[in-house]
């Protein structure tokens, strides 16, 4: 048996292959192979392992990660019949991604960015964001757990931050089946919350234990937009969050701010993000739920903001979304005075720009008002969406004028 390919290399890399048909969606460039698609595995293969997909009659058609037990069974790093080796395209990717970031002109004056966007960036299952000295990395797939190591070695390289810090996606990583983790990669953990500076916005990021990995960086152009309209306007910061918009409005000369959010914690530091940035500014804060508070609020608004979480994880909860969409659009309209801007975002894929102007049309019309639409806003280029999967595209957002 001597010199049999691959025998002296420990146990030779898995084939996933295709079955018969279902390489066409591969073919166009699309990283994700389903459950539904697969016919076989050949070979030894554990979750995350670095594996080559052939189509139905052999042909090698990309390489990725493997999770024999989930419905998204590979998400591919490389598409075509190259051998390709793991740490290589893994190095090329995060160069691109953090050096497309540097070199990006609408990407100044922050020092909070995100440095990958997974399938965006080529990099399937990895999230990095930075703030300041700080890069946040968060694996939703049992390959990028897998790599971290070495993803957080050339990360660390890439950008010169002084501190790294791994905190996995909770409900990603159960649907992998991995348990999320949540420590220092490299430097020292950060005591207090990481002070960062957007466009003379000034927020404290609680890296260990806030929403996401700590912030929405995926606003920052519309707390850009927000500042811009907010000269005069009583604002109502509506799933507020740590008060991002409410920063941007005080930034852009709001005359008042209401914050409504279901966490007390996110309230209580955009209190102290209010306190540093506009302290003289009338403000109330709102511990509720905003649609409770949307229903018993008489007070009228300029400029409303609705950010809501996401209430349609997937396509069979579409019904009860838009529901929830247009039940916020309602009230919202009723406590917009005339000439008003509203800004409504969607952060799930599945609601999209369609179906927002379709929910809105329709509590236009019950809610008896008529109103324009300015314009649809999306995340920002350091959230790049990849032509070959469109469903990268999550945020989507209307600009109205009441
Ligand atoms: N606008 C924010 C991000 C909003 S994320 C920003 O730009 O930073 C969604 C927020 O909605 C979270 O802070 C979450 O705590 C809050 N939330 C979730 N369900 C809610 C509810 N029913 N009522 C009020 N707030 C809610």
């Amino acid at each position: 048996m001597d010199g049999w390919p691959g025998m002296d290399d420990g146990p030779r890399m898995a084939d996933v292959v295709l079955a018969e048909g279902r390489d066409r969606i591969v073919r166009r460039r699309h990283p994700w192979v389903l459950s539904g698609a697969v016919a076989r595995v050949e070979g030894h293969a554990a979750p995350g392992d670095w594996v080559r997909v052939r189509a139905h009659e052999g042909e090698v058609i990309g390489h990725g990660h493997l999770a024999p037990d989930a419905r998204l069974r590979v998400r591919l790093l490389s598409i075509g019949k190259e051998a390709e080796e793991e740490e290589p395209v893994l190095a090329e990717r995060l160069h691109r991604a953090v050096a497309r970031r540097a070199s990006d002109p609408l990407l100044a004056d922050t020092d909070a960015v995100r440095l990958v966007n997974a399938e965006g960036d080529g990099l399937p299952g990895l999230v990095a964001d930075r703030y300041a000295d700080v890069v946040v990395v968060r694996a939703s797939s049992a390959g990028m757990l897998r790599c971290t190591p070495f993803l957080a070695q050339r990360l660390r390289l890439e950008t010169g931050a002084a501190v790294g810090l791994v905190r996995d996606d909770a409900v990603a990583a159960r649907r992998e089946g991995f348990a999320a983790r949540h420590h220092v990669l490299w430097g020292d953990a950060p005591e207090a919350p990481v002070a960062v500076e957007e466009r003379g916005r000034r927020f404290r990021v609680d890296v260990r234990q806030g929403q996401k990995t700590g912030f929405y960086l995926d606003q920052r152009e519309t707390r850009d937009l927000v500042s811009r309209l907010a000269r005069g306007r009583r604002v109502l910061d509506l799933f507020s969050y740590t008060g991002g918009f409410s920063v941007a409005a005080a930034q852009g000369g709001a005359s008042a701010v209401t914050l409504v959010d279901s966490s007390r914690e996110a309230l209580a530091r955009a209190e102290g993000h209010l306190d540093e940035s506009a302290p003289g500014l009338a403000r109330r804060l709102v511990h509720d739920d905003a649609f409770e508070f949307l229903r018993a609020d008489g007070s009228s608004y300029d400029l409303l903001v609705l950010d809501p979480p996401p209430l349609a994880r997937r396509h069979a909860d579409l019904r009860r979304a838009a529901r929830g969409h247009k039940d916020l659009l309602i009230h919202a309209l009723r406590r917009a005075a005339p000439g008003a801007f509203l800004l409504h975002f969607s952060c799930s894929h599945a609601v999209d720009a369609v179906l927002l102007r379709q929910v809105l049309f329709a509590a236009s019309l019950d809610a008896g008002r008529p109103v324009q639409v300015l314009g649809t806003l999306a995340a920002p280029s350091d959230h790049p969406v990849s032509v070959d999967h469109p469903e990268g595209q999550y945020l989507t957002g209307l600009l109205v004028r009441a």
